[in-house]
């Protein structure tokens, strides 16, 4: 891997819809100008609360497709019947600015992105404290019609089935105490040994030139 400790990291937040994802990753974006948010591109229709831009890229199945022809993402799936796909631009537009990326996308598009980005992708699967408590925070939301909140449940349980794809597994039974826990995961995965091992080497460097005759 190339020694450079600037490069960004990619990292990968997924959970079930309502398990509290969104405020945490709001949270750590708030905090952290370093970091910036993928807005992926998707053919599901907007919500009243959501900005075309800031949210999402709200496209039609045309404009996907095409840009599925165009190799223009570096990841996309299908969830809930929609498609969803990650610009290949967004992620070498911000990793050259030497920028970290926060990604609010599933099992799918994390693990193609820690195909492709092996040593810098860290993945985060945030846990809902129970499945009663997951189902009441979505039909608390009252964005989504009664059948899509069936919908998501359904999906909800089987996302849980691919906990084994990701790096943490995050349980948000409290909110500061979760947060806290991902932001500790974000600075740490700055100092693994493939980031941090050029110092070391630096250093050793230096104690071999000392050890040179003059
Ligand atoms: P929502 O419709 O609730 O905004 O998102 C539905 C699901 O799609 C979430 O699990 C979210 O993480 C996932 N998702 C959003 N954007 C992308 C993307 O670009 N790629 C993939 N693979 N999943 C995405």
């Amino acid at each position: 891997m190339k020694s450079d400790v600037e490069r960004g990291i990619l990292l990968v937040v997924s959970s079930p819809s309502g398990a509290g994802k969104t405020t945490l990753c709001h949270r750590l974006l708030g905090e952290f100008p370093r970091l910036s948010f993928s807005v992926s591109y998707t053919t599901r229709p907007k919500r009243p609360n959501e900005r075309e831009g800031t949210d999402y890229h709200f496209v039609d199945d045309q404009r996907f497709s095409e840009m599925v022809g165009a190799g223009a993402f570096a990841e996309w799936a299908r969830v809930h019947g929609h498609r969803y796909g990650t610009a290949r631009s967004t992620i070498d537009e911000n990793l050259a600015a030497g920028r970290d990326i926060l990604f609010d996308i599933d099992w799918q598009g994390g693990t193609a992105l820690k195909t492709k980005y092996a040593d810098d992708t860290v993945m985060v699967f945030v846990l809902p404290p129970t499945l009663e408590e997951l189902a009441s925070r979505l039909r608390r939301r009252g964005t989504d019609a009664p059948d899509v909140v069936e919908r998501r449940l359904a999906k909800a349980k089987e996302e849980l089935g691919h906990f084994g794809e990701y790096d943490f597994l995050l349980p948000n039974v409290e909110l500061e105490a979760a947060y806290n826990n991902l932001r500790a995961i974000y600075l740490a995965a700055h100092l693994t040994h493939k980031r941090q091992a050029f110092r070391a080497q630096r250093l050793l460097e230096e104690v071999r030139a000392e050890g040179e005759p003059r």
